[in-house]
């Protein structure tokens, strides 16, 4: 059933014949840019790798130590839990503030952003505070599980989780506030025609402030059934991307919702789910099982450790779903040479590397690597131009 269920998902409509050709990342973009991008980039990796080496190193010592500070709790057991779980989550914060000063620091000497330090590390306090909150009520749920159920609470943890993730992916729209409408009339325009040949009609496509705290361009699609929304950064629409190129982005995201990859991803998760929460059943039964508060300090670090097994899955899943979408924009703007210059337009504007190591691409690539988003829209006009 997995396998079945994994294999209907991965479903997409690029033709499976598609031949990309090879692209030279040189011919994208002026040299003195692709090694500024590529200088970029390498530092920024390392980063993230010795703050992942850090975060597992403290996470283990925790694991071993960290059931101590029981002894001092009077909060019962599953305060004592969550107790131990906010403190985990304190050290690894405090761990990875180093790192991530670093990456500050980086970003302001390559001009990526104008935000002050204590700004960039509290820009997204709301979100640190909501990590912090799921963290804990996530304890709470499956320490009152493990006591219900004791060692099949996996069982009933799993489809709770996937309902919460659900529920979450349904509300996000609604908790995003402060975004614009599209007002540009030429973008408003392409929204209803690329909206109507998606079969997607009446999404709404805002606007997010983010120029404060970064210079980077983004977009996404989130929410599904009623909720479903395309939110564009106003970084995007600052003038160094083309109405075109913008237009490709917008058929992007689009085409998001109009191939349901919000709820395709919610059953990727439901797939992960199940042998996740059984995994972390198993490692942490000789800690007495999730029941215990003793249990969570391994609890913590089984869980990273799983998100981090399952992170070459994940993007694989989301590298297809990438690619999907920007074959769906190729179809619907038929603009290759409007796509070609958004991906180039990521490693002039944001330092996207082009062509990063293949390591780095198997385990971190979210999308195709930028050579690989160049090569499907010049396979595009190629099929077209044939056609
Ligand atoms: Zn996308």
């Amino acid at each position: 059933v997995w396998a079945a269920a994994a294999w209907l998902l991965a479903d997409t409509n690029v033709p499976d014949d598609l031949r990309l050709p090879h692209v030279d990342p040189a011919g994208l973009v002026d040299p003195a840019t692709l090694a500024r991008a590529e200088r970029y980039e390498r530092f920024r990796r390392w980063d993230f790798v010795a703050s992942q080496l850090v975060l597992f190193g403290v996470l283990a010592v925790y694991a071993r130590h960290g059931a101590r500070f029981v002894r001092e709790s009077a909060a019962g057991r599953i305060g004592t839990g969550m107790l131990l779980g906010m403190l985990g989550l304190g050290f690894v914060w405090l761990a990875e503030l180093p790192f991530r000063l670093a990456a500050i620091w980086w970003e302001r000497r390559y001009d990526m952003t104008d935000a002050g330090y204590l700004e960039a590390l509290f820009a997204n306090w709301a979100q640190l505070g909501a990590e912090f909150l799921s963290v804990s009520l996530a304890l709470a749920l499956v320490m009152a599980l493990a006591g219900r159920f004791r060692r099949r609470w996996w069982l009933a943890a799993a489809p709770a989780f996937v309902a919460i993730g659900a529920l979450f992916a349904f509300v996000y729209p609604y908790l995003t506030t402060g975004a614009k409408p599209l007002r540009d009339p030429q973008l408003a325009a392409a929204v209803k025609s690329y909206e109507q040949r998606e079969g997607v009609e009446g999404i709404p496509v805002r606007v997010e402030k983010v120029s404060d705290t970064t210079k980077a361009p983004n977009a996404y699609a989130v929410g599904f059934g009623p909720s479903r929304s395309v939110y564009l950064w106003d970084t995007l629409l600052d003038g160094r991307f083309s109405d075109d190129e913008v237009k490709v982005v917008i058929a992007h995201e689009l085409g998001h919702h109009s191939r349901n990859h919000i709820p395709k991803g919610l059953a990727w998760y439901a797939l992960l789910a199940f042998p996740g929460a059984w995994l972390i059943a198993i490692a942490t039964r000789r800690r007495g099982g999730m029941a215990e508060p003793t249990a969570v300090p391994l609890g913590l670090l089984v869980v990273v450790a799983l998100q981090f097994a399952a992170m070459p899955l994940e993007n694989a899943v989301s590298r297809r779903m990438e690619a999907e979408a920007d074959w769906v924009a190729l179809e619907v703007s038929r603009d290759p040479s409007a796509a070609e210059g958004l991906f180039a337009g990521f490693t002039k504007h944001a330092l996207a590397e082009p062509s990063p190591p293949r390591w780095e691409r198997v385990l971190l690539g979210s999308h195709p690597a930028i050579v690989d988003r160049v090569a499907m829209a010049r396979a595009w006009a190629a099929r077209a131009g044939s056609r």
